[in-house]
């Protein structure tokens, strides 16, 4: 059966401002339904009037192909527009009254300046003409004329910037200014008409004086700017399905532009970076709301309003505190100031940085604006890893090179790269690299991703930059002084200074420092705030939060962070190291001839060297598991039995190397030693190593393997015990298909532990367990809870092999092809896939817990510490996550919030 379309179903196209509200957000988009909503908090005197088209018309314009508005919609707009016309007794096109429109993008979910908007839609040379006439003047009404033309250029017929912005360029140096603002009418006048001549050459057709066609075209432009290659990018990154669609809103033009008594910005609530309460913003006199936000021309701040205009300053900051409290969030507000008379124009939850973050739900709480649970929903977990970040040591000197603003906090380090693309490139070559740039866009946002932190020479706090680092948590700096940038050279200067992309240079984004000097980067500050919102956390969740840590440095600092045991501990990380290859690869070789010998029915030559290098390998284990027994004193850890692929143990490079050494000593008894290694290491190279010889299959291949391991563990347990401490063991073994493997494994586990606690006259607990990591064992999942007192998922394995995609290899083939094209839309391996994998998952929990009541469950994949996934985990039952350090806060919280049931990226007031 075909699906309904959404225009058969009946919902609205167009709706406008007076009947929407903040629960229509689905359907008007976020921009519009805040608009409505504000129309009800601040009444239609301070928002300017339109309307919304909705999420529904933007489908209904791509599923009729996406070439022109279907007649429905331009109907429904036309008569949308007339209310509009009547209720503000202007007229679309008059050039008498003329009303003149903008035309913005408004997703659902945030998606800042991701999608295309025109504004001063309705114009053209009678309406400027007539507009002269008028108290707004002849250079206002080119000023904005020009701006239509190239707006309506670039987005709705993808004309490029630069020719608009040479013939701007030379018009300034031809009147000799420095800045659009001083450019007189005459000037303007000759702009328009280069311009005409611009988009004339350019679009192939006379720029449109029909107002009606303006808007209709612009509509379907920002339609589909919802499909740009920018959005699309935005999507994937942030996990936003494409399916939702974006609304469009029209309103009212107001101007910033109309000389001395006007002006725009933004404002905010609180301050987005230190959450500090009294708001912040930036503020251009005689200007647009663009130019501010673009952050091409430096701004002032909310103290030169107050300077200029007292009391719209005033009604300003009782309309933000009116609009914080209504939406219960740091608002991010857009005003324009036209002929002494304020509107504001949108209104959104602000993009925060993490310390802003749990300084507001402090404060917030202790204001009695939001309860403790509302609190900790306000805060975005992932975001949280930033406060973790280090800053730049000011105890050593270095040379200041600039001191711009301090954009979004925390300290970078890394090669300078001019580009997004040399960003996503260096990066994913291993080099840590900042992102320099004279002021950014939307097409930058990829490389923000990749880079360690930002710099620009121009903008301040509420541009594209600054808002796009903090809501990544990625440190940056903006607006730097004496920083130019020159991409052709591949050359930056900064303050006296010649520098070449590659070179290192460090930001510290919480103090606005540049150095180029090897400055070190030293660890975060405890922050108070952030230890409240921990606690509550802590008192709300009741999923577990564990540490994946393999040493005993590791474990502390999960402790210090607030990890409740280890979750995985990775045993293999122990064989490596300078001084322990020999010992493993010796043994491991020993280990195969010893099977080779079994299989023969020869003697135990090999079986006798193989257990000897056992013995002195449990050695050091015991004494590294020791120290891990130590550090997590009375809390549980889980130590997993030997995992991977056994060719690993055994590189055959090792031993081409011991044979050239053994030729040069010229050693015949050696190099056939080494000639011999070298052969078995190579029959046991596996095309796919991570469907071979690995996890159980390991053990059963080389007896002993695993009771060597439990002996070091159970050793080091009881040892720590004779000196009064609680060590908690769980063991684990990995990669089990079988249940007839786990019978085998799990038996000899559990007796080789009994002997050596029994002889110690000890009554130490020991539960053995198993890692879930293949679809077969989610299956037989009650076979193998018989012998199981616990499951962890390792859920990298598991969602490879679930999804036959392979872990190290997809995220670089075709993944990120999938995820551009929408066919996936989040990171399998970074968000759990809950329809597949979590299906896996929940079955096993189901089929597992009927046998065993008791069955202890806990997650080790990466997945442990994605806030979605955990959501998922705590629905499902699950005991405990467990993830890397500086990953425990943002499991913390994201548990707390599960519990909640709140999902702050969706349905909160005022969430844009
Ligand atoms: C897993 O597969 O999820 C897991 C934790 O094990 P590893 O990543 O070590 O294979
Ligand atoms: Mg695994």
């Amino acid at each position: 059966m075909a699906p309904v379309s959404r225009k058969e179903s009946g919902e609205r196209l167009v709706v406008p401002f007076a009947e929407g509200s903040a629960s229509m957000r689905l359907e008007l988009g976020n921009k519009g339904a805040n608009l409505a909503e504000m129309v009800q908090v601040l009444g239609p005197e301070l928002v300017p009037d339109g309307f919304c088209l909705t999420t529904t018309a933007s489908l209904v314009y791509m599923e009729e192909g996406g070439d022109r508005l279907p007649d429905e919609i331009a109907e429904r707009l036309a008569e949308a527009l007339s209310v509009v016309e009547a209720g503000s007794g202007l007229t679309f096109g008059d050039p008498d009254r003329p009303l003149l429109v903008s035309v913005r993008s408004g997703a659902p979910v945030s998606m800042p300046g991701m999608m295309d908007s025109v504004l001063n839609v309705g114009m053209n040379e009678a309406v400027v003409e007539a507009l002269s006439e008028t108290a707004a003047g002849g250079r206002f009404a080119r000023d904005s004329f020009r701006r239509l033309i190239q707006m309506y250029g670039e987005v709705v017929r993808g004309l490029p910037p630069e020719p608009f912005e040479d013939a701007l360029t030379e018009a300034r140096s031809l009147a000799g200014v420095g800045t659009d603002a001083e450019l007189e009418e005459e000037a303007l006048e000759e702009v328009i008409r280069r311009f005409l001549g611009i988009y004339e050459l350019g679009a192939g057709e006379q720029f449109p004086s029909d107002p009606m066609l303006q808007l209709a075209r612009s509509v379907e432009a920002v339609f589909r700017s919802w499909g740009n290659e920018r959005a699309v990018t935005y999507r994937r990154l942030n996990g936003i399905p494409d399916d939702l669609g974006t609304g469009v809103v029209v309103q009212r033009m107001v101007f910033g532009n109309m000389g001395g008594k006007s002006g725009s910005g933004v404002a905010f609530s609180r301050d987005p970076t230190t959450g500090d309460p009294e708001p912040v913003g930036d503020y251009l006199a005689d200007a647009q709301g663009e130019d501010v936000v673009a952050g091409i021309r430096n701004t002032g701040d909310l103290d030169d309003l107050a300077a200029g205009m007292p009391a719209i300053h005033a009604e300003l900051i009782e309309s933000i505190k009116r609009l914080e409290v209504h939406f219960r969030d740091i608002q991010d507000i857009e005003f324009t100031i036209e002929d002494g008379q304020l509107f504001i124009l949108q209104t959104r939850d602000a993009k925060r940085h993490a310390r802003a973050a749990v300084r507001f739900a402090c404060d917030a709480r202790a204001e009695g604006l939001l309860s403790r649970e509302e609190a900790l929903s306000t805060i975005e977990p992932a975001a949280l890893t930033a406060l973790l970040h280090p800053s730049l040591d000011s105890s050593v000197g270095f040379e200041e090179l600039s001191r711009g603003v301090p954009a979004s906090p925390g300290a970078a380090r890394g090669a300078i790269v001019l580009s997004a693309g040399e960003a996503v490139r260096r990066e994913s070559a291993g080099e840590d690299v900042i992102l320099v740039r004279t002021f950014t866009s939307a097409e930058d946002v990829a490389g923000f991703n990749a880079a360690r932190g930002i710099l620009t020479a121009q903008g301040g706090k509420s541009s594209h930059a600054a808002i796009v680092a903090r809501g990544m948590g990625r440190p940056c700096v903006c607006g730097a002084g004496g920083l130019s940038i020159d991409p052709g050279s591949g050359s930056v200067q900064i303050g006296g200074l010649l520098l070449r992309e590659g070179d290192l240079i460090a930001i510290d984004g919480t103090t606005g420092q540049v150095t180029a000097d090897e400055v070190r980067l030293v660890p975060a500050e405890p922050d108070p705030h952030l230890e409240e919102v921990l606690r509550w956390a802590d008192g709300i969740r009741s999923l577990g939060v564990r540490a994946n840590a393999d040493s005993a440095d590791d474990a502390a600092r999960a402790r210090e962070l607030g990890a409740e045991g280890i979750g995985l501990c990775r045993t293999e990380h122990m064989f490596f190291g300078a001084d322990r290859d020999r010992l493993v690869r010796q043994t491991f070789i020993a280990g195969e001839l010893a099977r080779r010998e079994r299989m023969e029915g020869d003697s135990d030559r090999y079986g006798r060297e193989f257990r000897q290098g056992l013995v002195e390998l449990g050695e050091i284990q015991r004494a590294d598991f020791r120290e891990i027994f130590m550090a997590m004193e009375g809390l549980p850890v889980t130590i997993r039995l030997l995992d991977p692929p056994l060719h690993e143990f055994i590189p055959v490079q090792a031993f081409e190397n011991d044979l050239a050494l053994a030729k040069e000593r010229g050693d015949r008894q050696e190099v056939a030693h080494a000639e011999r290694n070298r052969r078995i290491a190579r029959d046991l190279e596996e095309v796919n190593p991570m469907l071979g010889t690995r996890g159980i299959r390991l053990a059963l291949l080389l007896p002993g393997l695993y009771e060597m391991q439990t002996g070091a563990i159970i050793e080091a347990a009881l040892e720590v015990e004779r000196e009064g401490h609680t060590p908690r063991v769980e063991i684990m073994v990995p990669l089990v298909a079988w249940e007839s493997e786990l019978d085998l494994m799990a038996e000899a586990v559990d007796s080789t532990a009994a002997d050596l606690i029994e002889a110690a006259g000890s009554s130490l607990e020991v539960s053995v367990g198993t890692m879930v990591e293949l679809p077969r064992t989610c299956e037989v999942a009650d076979l193998v809870a018989a012998r199981a007192d616990f499951f962890s998922f390792g859920t990298n394995d598991l969602t490879q092999t679930a999804l036959g995609l392979s872990r190290d290899d997809a995220e670089r083939a075709f993944l990120p092809d999938y995820l551009t094209r929408g066919l996936v839309t989040r990171n399998p391996f970074e968000t759990i896939d809950t329809p597949g994998v979590g299906a896996l998952i929940e079955t096993a929990v189901r089929k597992g817990r009927e046998v065993n009541g008791d069955l202890g469950l806990g997650i080790c994949g990466e997945h442990g510490g994605d806030p979605d996934s955990i959501a998922f985990f705590h629905r499902t039952g699950f005991d405990y996550v467990s993830c890397s350090p500086f990953r425990i806060p943002v499991a913390r919280v994201a548990a707390a919030q599960a519990a909640i049931g709140g999902d702050p990226a969706n349905g909160q007031p005022g969430d844009s």
